[in-house]
């Protein structure tokens, strides 16, 4: 498979453009694998990505029921971060950002990765000690963390309202190696790349059943036939708990709605990353220029994948508190995705009760910036049939244990983190 590089985008254009191969094969699938990757998201890519690339597994299959990366990977606001409170959760997610840094060099493919600052904005002293505190704790793990003042925020996001009457923003926790990344172009690189190394990525195969034999899988049944490996793993999203099912055995995850929202292009009006602290609201400008920009759950569980009028105006009325001037946008598009929610906000990656049949899941919404370090962790598990370091937190056991990694506080409820 041929790489990218700027001479061979030179070439190419002097040639018309004749010579680009697509970037990934479309291979028949084969009877039997080392290693079955259930789920062509970010995360089941990634898994086999440094399957082949860290550990020399590269008879491995990725099994999509579509095309990859229309789940919540292609469907999600594309905030990338690390800047969490809990020990567990931030050497997890510094890990993902620091391979996030190096990807496109490792994927040999433009992710569009722009670190262009991610600020918390906050509006009152109690919100404000919470962001000192997470801000200490990351810098303790040598993370960075800046705590602005109003001007600060004022400076860095000129739009933003910082005397409003209600809402009155008193200062933010800015992460400045935080920013975006192109989603489709992150299942696309993963893909490219974990393609490019052997493994073979089977669009339109959805699993329909598990072959379980003596506690241990041996396989899955597919659309397109069946398929045997002594080694599984799930990376399915809000999928998980149908999977899971199929394996005999039930998961602490319920899937929830979450929407997100783009308007018409614009000029430059924001370049960084801010999410207000007194509604559910955050908001970025994509390359193109439209805003984009979300908020929290609809609230109640569903596979739709179209959100409710009541969470949009919640949206809406709450970025208009933030940044009047979106009084005047025009709304171009929103969608909701699936989101596989855990009772404590952070996720697992683990063995699971069958033998040989290992997930990532309960990411909640912030598994996009998880990626790579989801597939670095899971892909480990896999191949060594044991945790790294950096994933043996997160266990599906550790609620019976009563290690409950709880990042917001908020107790043993799905939709409530
Ligand atoms: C609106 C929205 C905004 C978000 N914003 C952010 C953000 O800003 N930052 C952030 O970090 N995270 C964000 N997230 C969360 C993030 O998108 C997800 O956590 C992450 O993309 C999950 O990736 P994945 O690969 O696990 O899932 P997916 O991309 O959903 O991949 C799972 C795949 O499994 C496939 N599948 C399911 N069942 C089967 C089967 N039986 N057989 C074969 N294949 C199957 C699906 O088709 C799908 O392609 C957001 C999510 C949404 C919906």
């Amino acid at each position: 498979m041929a790489g990218y590089s700027g001479l061979r985008i030179f070439s190419e254009g002097l040639r018309g453009n004749s010579g680009w191969r697509p970037a990934w094969r479309k291979p028949e699938p084969k009877r039997e694998y080392d290693v079955i990757v259930v789920g062509g998201g970010g995360h089941g890519l990634a898994t086999a990505f440094y399957l082949a690339e860290v550990h020399g597994i590269t008879n491995v299959a990725v099994l999509e029921k579509g095309p990859i990366g229309l789940g919540n990977t292609g469907r999600n606001t594309t905030i990338v971060r690390s800047n969490y409170l809990l020990p567990q959760n931030h050497h997890f997610y510094e890990h993902s950002l620091k391979l996030w840094e190096g990807l496109e060099q490792s994927l040999n493919y433009n992710v569009m990765m722009s670190q262009r600052g991610v600020i918390n904005v906050f509006h009152n002293d109690a919100q404000r000690n919470a962001a000192i505190r997470r801000g200490n704790a990351m810098r303790l793990a040598g993370i960075d963390a800046v705590l602005l003042d109003g001007a600060g925020v004022k400076a860095m996001c000129p739009l933003l309202d910082i005397s409003n009457g209600r809402f009155p923003v008193m200062g933010g926790l800015l992460q400045p190696r935080g920013g975006t990344a192109r989603h489709d172009a992150v299942a696309w690189g993963f893909a490219h790349a974990a393609d490019a190394r052997g493994v073979d990525i089977l669009e339109h195969c959805e699993v329909t059943g598990m072959i379980v034999e003596g506690g241990a899988i041996r396989g899955v049944r597919t659309t397109r036939g069946e398929i045997r490996a002594p080694k599984v793993g799930l990376a399915v999203a809000g999928s998980t708990s149908l999977l899971t099912e199929m394996a005999g055995f039930r998961v602490p995850i319920e899937s929830h709605l979450l929407q997100a929202f783009v308007s018409e292009g614009l000029k430059p009006m924001i370049d960084c990353v801010v999410t207000f602290g007194a509604g559910h609201f955050y908001i970025s400008q994509s390359d193109k220029g439209g805003l984009v920009f979300g908020g929290g759950l609809d609230g109640y569980p569903s596979y739709g994948q179209r959100g409710t009028l009541r969470e949009a105006e919640h949206v809406y009325a709450a970025g208009v508190s933030m940044i009047p001037a979106l009084g005047r946008l025009r709304g171009l598009r929103s969608w909701a995705g699936i989101m596989d929610m855990s009772p404590d906000g952070s996720p697992f990656i683990c063995r699971t009760p069958v033998r040989g049949l290992y997930m990532t899941a309960g990411w909640c919404y912030g598994g996009f910036k998880a990626t790579p370090g989801s597939g670095w962790c899971h892909a480990w598990t896999i191949a060594r049939d044991e945790p790294h370091a950096l994933n043996a937190a997160f266990t599906l056991d550790r609620f019976r244990e009563g290690r409950m990694i709880d990042e917001r506080g908020n107790g043993p409820f799905h939709w409530m983190h």
